[in-house]
């Protein structure tokens, strides 16, 4: 099974890329990580005509004019999905034995165990849908993220199929033999349905990316927080400086007026006193309300300042795609040197296979983290086989 997280890989985009680009007529010439596309000024696309090169790997931070990064997170990649989504929004692709190979997985031959035969048999005709997701991750501040997700979905059982995700990514342009133009014959409602169980399960996919931009998000929430703090703090230092000349200046004149003897001269210094007392009352005020809002953690600007950095996830499906695929039986003939094993699994096209299996000794289930030690004796797994 492939990492639920990153279900559109590196190579899947490169080919999709390669396909579409090809689709409309460019010519690409790969060197490396570097491919170098010439498009045609009559194709019909947004993509500009000309030269353009793409970079596959870790490519420089600064791109020129017609340069971009092709990853599956790389907005070039989501234009042209976008672009290949309005040619083709539904469609209805057919997966047969005919047109694919039979997937074998590694952790069935890996330790000495070859898979000598293998012969798949359809017994019947499955449905599934895939839906292609857009996720926006949106903070009212300055960043944004854009992830693309496929989920594809049995409509009988309801089980994810992430071997079918792959297939279908790898089919879904207009130029491919297997789609045929049909509509999708599967009900609106039932559509909607899996849109709606879909959409919670992607965004589950995705919880640790949103994960990690919410803590960054925080993480900029807090710095910002703690910069008004030291702001305000400064402020309230140096307020408590101007009270202090305030009093002292106060207390200075308070001695000459009752010094004086020049009646000018009182009246002056009267005057100034009461004007440096309601400047000390001003200084007093502002003090005692900073003190209160330091007291309380400034609870208003708290609250803006992370209600700027709040989250908003978007999840809109792109496409629907209906996939017919067969289901029914796989027999593998396992060998290890002079033992032989005969395995009857479900299995389905694209899909890769259906049942689970478990170790004959400790009954976990074998898989890509736990895989087939050896069929001596019976099944037995690589855990319980080291211990
Ligand atoms: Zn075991």
């Amino acid at each position: 099974m492939t990492d639920a997280a990153i279900p559109i890989t590196q190579s899947a985009v490169e080919q999709f890329t390669e396909r579409y680009l090809t689709f409309l007529g460019s010519t690409i010439k790969r060197e490396g990580d570097r491919w170098e596309v010439t498009v045609p000024g009559e194709a019909e696309t947004e993509i500009p005509s000309g030269q353009l090169v793409l970079f596959c790997g870790d490519a420089a931070a600064d791109l020129g004019e017609n340069e971009r990064q092709l990853h599956p997170e790389s907005s070039f990649f989501q234009e042209i999905i976008d672009e290949a989504s309005e040619r083709q929004p539904t469609g209805k692709i057919t997966i047969s034995s005919k047109n694919t190979q039979i997937e074998i997985p590694q952790w069935l031959q890996e330790n000495n165990i070859n898979v000598n035969d293998a012969t798949f048999t359809p017994y019947y005709d499955r449905s599934a849908i895939a839906i292609h997701y857009r996720i926006s991750i949106e903070t009212v501040s300055e960043y944004q993220t854009e992830l693309l997700r496929v989920t594809a979905i049995d409509i009988r059982s309801m089980e994810r199929l992430p071997n079918l995700e792959e297939t279908f990514l790898e089919s879904t342009l207009p130029t491919e033999p297997q789609i045929e133009s049909q509509p999708v014959d599967v009900e609106k409602s039932t559509a909607d349905e899996l849109i709606a169980q879909t959409r919670e399960q992607i965004v589950e996919r995705v919880q640790p990316k949103i994960d990690e931009i919410h803590q960054e998000a925080s993480r900029s929430a807090d710095a910002e927080i703690e910069e008004y703090r030291q702001m305000q703090q400064q402020r309230i230092e140096e307020l408590e400086e101007k009270k202090t000349r305030l009093s002292d200046r106060i207390q200075d004149l308070s001695e000459s007026i009752q010094q004086s003897s020049d009646e000018g001269d009182r009246v002056e210094a009267l005057q100034k006193r009461k004007e440096l007392n309601s400047e000390y009352e001003d200084v007093d005020s502002e003090l005692e309300e900073l003190h209160h809002r330091r007291e309380q953690g400034f609870p208003r600007k708290q609250r803006e300042i992370r209600e700027r950095h709040a989250l908003e996830v978007i999840v809109s499906p792109l496409t629907i795609t209906q996939i017919e695929y067969e289901r029914g039986e796989l027999v593998l003939e396992l060998e290890e040197g002079t033992v032989t094993r005969s395995l009857t699994l479900g299995y389905g096209d694209g899909v890769g296979i259906t049942d689970e299996l478990d170790c004959e000794f400790c009954h976990q289930t074998l898989g890509e983290h736990n895989s087939l030690r050896t069929i001596q004796e019976g099944l037995q797994c690589s855990q319980c086989y080291s211990n």
